[in-house]
């Protein structure tokens, strides 16, 4: 059967040609507090902030918090001394992680094209959806918070026009509008770039605006009305982009292609400096479980692997395997990683951490290939698929491919 996207993908295509595509941004409204707040409903209307690892500094506040004056990256014991009455929890990334996937998840429904910008931040292809939802591109918009928050119990602001950069400008916009959605169209872009501080656009930081307003420019509209040329040679291609972005003009098309890490990285101290070859096996068979779960989550297998060894006296050694097939295969990864570690290990020295990293990550279908040229590589995949599924049911690190102690 045909799915009602496949004739929106076309149209999209069309449109995308003739320049009046309409883009969402969808942004949860102080995201990891929300989710806090949705495990624990009893936090809801009160100031609440989430802190940075370690409890170092806020960087979540709800909106009691915000109106008492806490701010952004505050360091807690300043903010805990001067707010004593506002509730400061420690972050839980894993969390706030997968409540993303279920907003993005709601996103997927609605649009045939989605790009997860950040954790909370996604844009949505609204181009052609229309005449689908029988609903204007505002309506659509409102239709959408209310679904993320009926279903997934996250408040977000929308911001649509017909380019990511003006999208992200009227989100923020969205975020002081009772109803959370705001709609730069084409005949009010003009009027909204004189309103709009050049700090305020996507992409330009502290540097950028120190450079435009060393060049007397204040505000977007400033910005749209210099030459390319000039652009180009302050700022290079960027600053052409963002002028016609600015402009309306959607030259970053909405991007749905899932950015694969360059590597995974699992590395900790010994806890206690050792010589000892099974405890280093241990503490190295932890991080090429906590690696492989990455591999599986993100649907990934990878075809180098290095092993890293530091010593007391701080040196660092590395050694890299690259295979010809790439693995998710934690039996495998193990296999190579106690291989490179025999031939580095050095009974005489102490060493105080060790790190497992693991690179050349590809998509699984891009290497699905070679499923075919392995005959273990069934028997493989449903031996690690087992693995995630007791793991989902009896909690992280039940199980882990052991090795026997001599
Ligand atoms: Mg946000």
């Amino acid at each position: 059967m045909r799915h009602p996207f496949d004739e929106i993908k076309k149209q999209i295509d069309n449109v995308a040609m003739s320049n009046k595509n309409v883009v969402a941004l969808v942004d949860c409204d102080s995201f990891f507090v929300s989710c806090e707040q949705r495990v624990n409903p009893k936090l809801k209307n009160l100031p609440v902030c989430v802190l940075s690892n370690r409890d170092g500094c806020v960087i979540a506040r709800s909106k009691e918090a915000k109106k008492m004056g806490i701010r952004m990256g505050m360091p807690y014991f300043m903010a805990k001394k001067d707010f004593p009455k506002a509730i400061y929890l420690s972050c839980q990334h894993d969390l706030y992680g997968e409540i993303s996937k279920e907003v993005m998840a709601v996103l997927r429904e609605f649009s045939p094209k989605v790009e997860v910008y950040s954790i909370d931040e996604a844009f949505v292809e609204l181009t052609g959806l229309e005449r689908l939802y029988k609903k204007n591109y505002t309506q659509i918009g409102e239709f959408l918070r209310e679904e993320v928050m009926k279903r997934v119990d996250i408040p977000v602001s929308i911001g649509i026009s017909s380019s990511k950069t003006l999208a992200k400008l009227a989100s923020d916009k969205a975020k002081a509008m009772p109803e959370g959605v705001y709609r730069i169209h084409k005949k009010d872009i003009i009027n909204v770039l004189e309103k709009t501080d050049i700090s305020e656009i996507w992409g330009i930081g502290k540097n950028l605006t120190l450079m435009f307003h060393k060049n007397g420019i204040l505000n977007a509209y400033e910005l749209v009305t210099q030459t390319d040329i000039w652009l180009n040679s302050k700022i290079g291609i960027r600053g052409l982009e963002m002028k016609h972005e600015l402009l309306g003009e959607m030259i970053s098309p909405v991007d749905t292609s899932v950015k694969l890490p360059k590597s995974i990285q699992k590395t900790s101290m010994l806890s206690k400096f050792s010589s000892d070859l099974n405890f280093l096996k241990n503490s190295l068979n932890y991080h090429i479980h906590r690696a492989c779960a990455k591999l599986r989550k993100i649907d990934a297998k990878c075809s180098g692997i290095t092993l890293m060894l530091r010593t007391k006296d701080f040196k660092s050694y590395y050694e890299k395997r690259v295979l010809a097939k790439p693995t998710d295969f934690e039996l495998e990864i193990s296999n190579i990683v106690f291989e490179l570690l025999e031939k580095m290990y050095n009974s005489e020295i102490l060493y105080r951490s060790t790190g497992v990293i693991l690179d050349g990550i590809t998509q699984n279908s891009e290497s699905q290939l070679f499923l075919f040229t392995d005959e273990n590589a069934d028997k493989k995949q449903r031996l690690t698929r087992c693995f995630d599924k007791l793991e989902s049911k009896f909690g992280k690190d039940i199980i882990r491919t052991g090795f026997t102690p001599d």
